[in-house]
């Protein structure tokens, strides 16, 4: 029996992950949070709404951790796993790209796995095993482009947070939702492969797929790619982490090769700024990525609120990552700090915006 504690369990991935906990025999939830929403219809002998997850984490001493709570919430649930070396299944991206090198150093000292949830890096995960690194030439993220792909700025100047939550391919919350019609969401996801998989930033690429069947892929050094291909469900990634390395069945029917169109284009960095301003904040490294998120929650809030326009996303995390101190967090204090100060900077940054 594995026991899984699900962090975020009614969440668009928490709901999903109770679906793959009950069709198989040999899960079971240990654990069960939420940040506000009641758990009520959730059967788990732990249950919390809101407060501390560390603290349940301890009395549950679950076998996997499922991190699907959304934002920076979800920072120490990630470290208590890593720390701990408990499995850690990772939708939580916004917590590995805020804490970065300390959530290495942390696996490094648990001598935790971390079997990532977010698709593109499920299917990266896959395609890599079992090589050796001096194989890999690139990783290449793809993405749908989401819902205004295709789109001149001037189009986007009075998008409302209706139109940016009508995702094409994917359903998911709508922070995450939001973050894929900006591109911040592959922009958070350039920066999650960087730490997984521990490639530079020039060797991690992005490509545009519009019906997201091709889920990411690899890039050898021979010439060879391996691809990773499926319909967009969220299903199959959570069941590959929580049955890792079973790789169990789920309800989902074969892939029909015959009624795919497969199309790639390069993004659109332009009319999208959010995937460079990732990038940058990626390489200049220290609590950068911390601040980049921080912003952007801020800021996505703001949207979705009617406090700011689409096109001011990109300009409150610009201003803010210009204005922010960037030196690496030296502990998770130092990390709460950082994101902390963002906050409060890109909170003046809307103001002016
Ligand atoms: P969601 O908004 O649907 O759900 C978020 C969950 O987090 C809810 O259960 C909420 O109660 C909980 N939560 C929020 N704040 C909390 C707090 N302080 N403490 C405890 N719980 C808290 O979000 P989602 O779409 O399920 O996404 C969750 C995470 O998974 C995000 O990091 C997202 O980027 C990632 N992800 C989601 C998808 C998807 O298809 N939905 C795909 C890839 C990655
Ligand atoms: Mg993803």
């Amino acid at each position: 029996m594995k026991r899984v504690a699900l962090l975020g369990a009614t969440g668009s991935i928490g709901r999903q992950a109770i679906e793959i906990v009950e069709a198989h025999p040999e899960l079971e939830l240990c654990a069960a949070a939420s940040g506000s929403t009641p758990l009520d219809d959730v059967d788990a002998p732990l249950k919390e709404v809101g407060g501390d997850l560390t603290g349940l984490l301890e009395r549950a001493q679950p076998d996997v951790v499922l991190n699907a709570v959304v934002g920076f919430a979800g920072i120490h649930a990630t470290l208590w796993a890593l720390e701990h070396g408990v499995d850690l299944a990772l939708a939580n991206k916004e917590s590995l790209v805020a804490a970065g090198e300390l959530a290495l150093a942390a696996r490094e000292r648990g001598r935790g796995r971390i079997l990532p949830v977010d698709s593109e890096h499920s299917a990266l995960f896959q395609c890599l095993e079992g090589r050796e690194p001096e194989q890999v030439d690139t990783l290449v993220l793809t993405g749908s482009g989401g819902p205004f792909r295709g789109r001149t700025r001037a189009e986007l100047e009075d998008v409302t947070p209706e139109q940016a939550l009508a995702h094409p391919t994917w359903r998911m919350g709508p922070k995450i939702t939001v973050d894929s019609a900006t591109l911040a969401n592959k922009g958070l996801e350039v920066i999650e492969a960087h730490y997984l998989f521990g490639l530079p930033y020039d060797r991690i690429e992005v490509a545009i797929q519009p019906t997201s069947i091709v889920h990411s892929l690899v890039r050898f050094r021979d010439g060879a790619s391996l691809a990773h291909l499926g319909y967009p469900d969220m299903r199959v990634p959570i069941s590959y982490a929580l049955t890792y390395p079973a790789r169990a069945a789920t309800p989902l029917p074969p892939l029909d090769l015959t009624s795919l169109t497969l199309e790639f284009s390069p993004p659109d960095t332009e009319t999208f700024p959010m995937l460079s301003l990732a990038r940058a904040a990626g390489q200049e490294g220290g609590s950068a990525p911390c601040v980049y998120n921080a912003a952007n929650e801020v800021a996505v809030a703001a949207f979705l609120a009617g406090r700011l326009p689409f096109l001011a996303i990109p300009e409150v995390v610009g201003e803010t990552l210009a204005a922010a101190g960037t030196d690496p967090a030296r502990d998770v204090d130092d990390l709460v700090e950082a994101d902390r100060a963002a906050r409060e900077l890109a909170e003046g940054a809307l103001a002016t915006a």
